[in-house]
């Protein structure tokens, strides 16, 4: 796989941990100036990412319901930016 050698090659954090790119990117927190992925949840065209579904939960009628949500660990992505 592609993206798992890049990870552990570049992306990790100062405790060393690899983390997707989302984290240190200034389109992931500038809400005038978010990425697709940021603003409405859209892939960003051309990025290098791994999908893998995360289990949220929801409360209805008062009962918490495990949620599948669509998530990526973004390993390259043209519109990153550092910050
Ligand atoms: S790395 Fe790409 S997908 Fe992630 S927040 Fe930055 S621009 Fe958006």
């Amino acid at each position: 796989m592609k993206g798992i050698k890049k990870i552990h090659k570049g992306y990790k954090n100062i405790l060393g941990r690899c983390e997707t790119l989302c984290f240190s990117c200034r389109h992931s927190t500038n809400k005038f100036n978010a990425c697709s992925w940021a603003s409405r949840l859209e892939p960003v065209e051309n990025w290098d990412a791994i999908k893998h579904d995360i289990i949220g939960q929801k409360m209805i009628n008062r009962v918490m319901i495990d949620k599948k949500i669509e998530s990526y660990f973004v390993v390259d992505c043209p519109v990153f930016e550092r910050g």
